[in-house]
């Protein structure tokens, strides 16, 4: 395995609080906790979530009182506890209508938010993102299409026909996304819709049945016909739109010949070593979403390459693999 020193976990990755699974299933105690004095709320509405922007941006977290003051808080998600026993809820702000409005505050994308923010409070953005919008997705049994009703403080939906009564999980979809280095050369792609010049690691979901070497295997060879032997696996980044984990990896190639997939790629190619640590430098130094950066922006002299933006688990597979020793 590389070196991988400096790296230290992907945004959304390195969530902080007790999720408290075994605690959170008994009615009293949660109540006991939505009620706390300490307790925080995270309004989520449009799936955005309110944030101040002066004097730096911050999440608004709304006090007991101030919530029940503007919102329905009947069915509070926890996200978990933290060291001093302060408990941490998302709520579904939609049934509102409007969303509650503060001075000062606007409700702003997730991952936009997240890369300006605390590490461990950009994680449960995605765990309160993907949490609210599985809700509202599984208002209605798989089984037999009756109601279900939301349980053990967000974890579960239970159908309400007594004669069903199946239960229903949060889901989350993984995703393969890889590095495929041959040499001092790596395998990147493009779909049609990247900014000009934007290429990324090849990704895909995994299917059922299928173990993460075979998944990086087959979605490399569909995507681009390279063949792939060993495979490493570097680190996971959850990615709530709307309920992903990522799951990077390395890839050694045992071929070298493109056939790109039309219906996948737009293009895929292999880049040197020396190119995609100028282009990672670069992004790095702009500090950008992953994709809203576009060659136009860059003026005379377009770059050779254009990369994700160090949030994206692409752009830090990338970055170890232009630094090995985590420079
Ligand atoms: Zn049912």
């Amino acid at each position: 395995m590389q070196a991988l020193n400096t790296f230290e976990g992907n945004v959304f990755a390195g969530n902080l609080l007790d999720r408290a699974g075994n605690l959170r299933r008994n009615p009293d105690w949660l109540a006991a906790q939505v009620c706390a004095p300490t307790a925080r709320f995270l309004p989520v509405w449009q799936l955005k979530v309110p944030v101040a922007a002066d004097p730096s941006p911050s999440l608004l977290w709304l006090s007991a009182s101030d919530t029940i003051a503007r919102l329905d808080i009947a069915n509070p998600i926890l996200l978990g506890i933290d060291d001093g026993g302060i408990p941490y809820f998302a709520l579904d702000a939609d049934a509102c209508g409007a969303p509650p409005s503060f001075a000062g505050v606007d409700y702003q994308e997730v991952r936009a938010v997240a890369p300006n923010i605390a590490r461990g409070e950009a994680a449960l953005l995605a765990q309160a993102r993907s949490l609210v919008d599985w809700h509202q997705r599984h208002g209605f049994c798989a089984v037999c299409g009756s109601v279900t009703q939301m349980r053990d403080a967000g974890y579960v939906r239970r159908c309400s026909n007594m004669s069903c009564g199946a239960q229903h999980f949060p889901r989350t979809d993984p995703v393969v996304i890889m590095l495929v280095q041959r040499g001092d050369q790596c395998l990147v792609g493009r779909q049609k819709w990247f900014p000009a010049g934007f290429y990324s690691t090849l990704a895909g979901f995994m299917e059922p049945g299928e173990s993460i070497e075979e998944a990086v295997r087959r979605e490399v060879w569909e995507e681009s016909g390279i063949e792939v032997g060993e495979v490493r696996y570097h680190s996971s980044q959850p990615w709530p739109y709307p309920s992903s984990l990522m799951i990077g990896c390395f890839g050694e190639a045992t071929t070298d010949q493109i056939t790109v997939d039309k219906l996948e790629l737009e293009d895929a190619r292999w880049v040197d070593r020396d190119v995609v640590r100028l282009a990672i430098d670069r992004v790095t130094a702009r500090a950008v979403d992953p994709f809203s950066q576009s060659g136009a922006e860059e003026g005379p002299g377009e770059p050779e390459l254009l990369v994700p933006a160090p949030m994206a688990i692409a752009h830090q597979l990338m970055r170890s693999w232009v630094y090995p020793n985590g420079t």
